[in-house]
């Protein structure tokens, strides 16, 4: 055995005892870190000849970039839609680590760790409240989450015309309508060769909304008289975070024959709580639902579920599997996550939300999602009040959508956000929204207050032109 790896092996209590210390000391510290650096030009070190071993390596690490690592898992950092990390989610992420298991099959040799995966998309469903014909599994983040859906959908559409685009490559045109697509389905549908300019779009709802105006989709739809189609919806655009009418989508299916998928990467949390559900309404008969866990869920980046309805499950073996590896077996008979999705080998990344979701229950999550809404709102309120500001979007659920008051101001407004930022106190991104500039927060970490909001509105005073 190489001598530093033997050291650290011996080492082991004492490398690991470090990390702990350091991590809680980050994180008890995590309020006053900064939630943005001004990224120092960073030289490249040469890989060195022989290992420093572990300790050397951690002060190293410490040395050049532990200063420099800002709070994106603190309560303040309200950019993009960036989760944190609850107590028990690091519990399970470590332990994924020490473990090292790759989830593949459910029976037979190996381990065991898909059967947590598969109890663990359980309790996903329950925790929302969606029925049993889903199943699914983790992948890193709802933009895998949308191809794996969007790849399925795909396999589907070509069975329509009675062919296997998995094996044969596309030899039709991908019919597809989407409104207010997220850029990661954009994105999913050049991954997947079907072209990212081949979505049709549909008309949104008058009145400052983000949701599929269903009467103008009903002509597109007529014009394909009776091909199939996939369509994609939104439980929560990014920037207004609207949702598309489910159960008015649902009576769609009675008339005609598409693929529903609905993107639900943060929009699914609403489901957790009574007062918000029933923006989901009608969602449990899509075919195929995004999920992001490293938002709402607050677990540790890279998490995501892909729910698709269970009676598709030839479809998306045929989309997925390892066909010339007989060393598997016939990937239709044995269910092997390796056949399900688009990676081989995989993290468990199940554990980690296995762990948050039984630490909190469903009572958790819901004060979770509350408290986000109820923050978004405050700091709504703050934006609709100051005549220095105004809102661009109603605040329909966690997320503000604002600008500086006045055309005469546009100008300005990416130079504000950065002096803003520049503060460190908060971190939020730019958006654009019906022509104009403006600002997003959203709200989803665990550990944010409503004094975390007096704190941002008094920089935002502080700060106006
Ligand atoms: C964040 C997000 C995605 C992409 O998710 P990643 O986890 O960054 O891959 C897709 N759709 C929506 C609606 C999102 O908010």
């Amino acid at each position: 055995m190489n001598e530093q790896l033997k050291y650290d092996q011996e080492d082991l209590a004492s490398l690991l005892e470090k990390v702990k210390k350091q991590g809680i000391a980050f994180l008890d510290a995590i309020e006053d870190r900064p939630t943005s650096v001004i990224t120092p030009k960073l030289s490249t070190l040469p890989l060195n000849e022989n290992g420093f071993g572990g300790e050397s390596t951690l002060e190293l690490f410490n040395q050049r970039f532990e200063k420099i690592m800002v709070a994106a898992t603190g309560p303040r950092y309200w950019g993009y839609v960036v989760g944190g990390a609850t107590p028990a989610a690091i519990m399970g992420d470590w332990l994924a680590t020490i473990y090292d298991q790759n989830p593949q099959a459910i029976a037979g040799q190996g381990d065991v760790s898909a059967l947590i995966e598969i109890e663990t998309i359980q309790l996903i469903l329950d925790l929302f409240g969606l029925p049993n014909d889903f199943s699914g599994g983790f992948v890193t983040g709802a933009t895998m989450s949308n191809f794996t859906c969007l790849a399925v959908a795909r396999q589907w559409f070509g069975k329509q015309q009675g062919k296997d685009f998995a094996k044969d490559g596309i030899s039709e045109k991908i019919r597809i309508f989407s409104a207010v697509p997220h850029s990661s389905t954009i994105k999913s549908l050049s991954m997947l060769g079907i072209g990212s300019n081949n979505f049709e779009q549909v008309p949104v709802l008058a009145g400052n909304r983000e949701a599929i105006d269903l009467e103008a989709l009903e002509l597109q739809i007529a014009s394909l008289v009776g091909q199939p189609f996939i369509l994609i919806t939104s439980a929560g655009t990014v920037n207004t975070v609207d949702f598309d009418d489910f159960v008015a989508i649902e009576k769609l299916r009675q008339k005609y024959k598409f693929w529903w998928h609905i993107d639900a990467a943060f929009g699914a949390f609403a489901a957790c709580s009574p007062a918000y559900k029933h923006l989901v309404k009608g969602w449990e008969t899509a075919d195929s639902i995004t999920i992001d866990c490293h938002k709402w869920l607050n677990v540790p980046y890279e998490n995501a579920v892909f729910l698709i309805k269970e009676k598709y499950q030839r479809l998306q073996v045929e989309t997925f599997q390892n066909s010339n590896a007989p060393y598997l077996g016939d990937p239709q008979e044995n269910f092997n996550f390796l056949n399900f999705l688009p990676e081989n080998s995989r993290r468990l990344r199940a554990l980690p939300v296995w762990f948050s979701l039984k630490a909190y229950g469903k009572k958790g999550y819901r004060e979770i999602v509350e408290n986000a809404v109820d923050l978004a709102k405050q700091l709504g309120t703050f934006v609709e009040n100051d005549s220095n500001f105004e809102l661009l979007a109603p605040v329909r659920l966690n997320t503000v959508c604002f600008t500086l008051a006045g055309a005469e101001n546009q100008n300005k407004v990416v130079d504000f956000l950065s002096k803003v930022n520049a503060t460190a106190k908060v971190f939020m991104t730019p958006t654009v929204y019906n022509g104009k500039k403006g600002i997003r927060a959203a709200f989803v970490n665990w550990r944010t207050t409503s004094g975390d909001v007096d704190m941002v509105i008094e920089v935002l005073k502080n700060l106006k032109t």
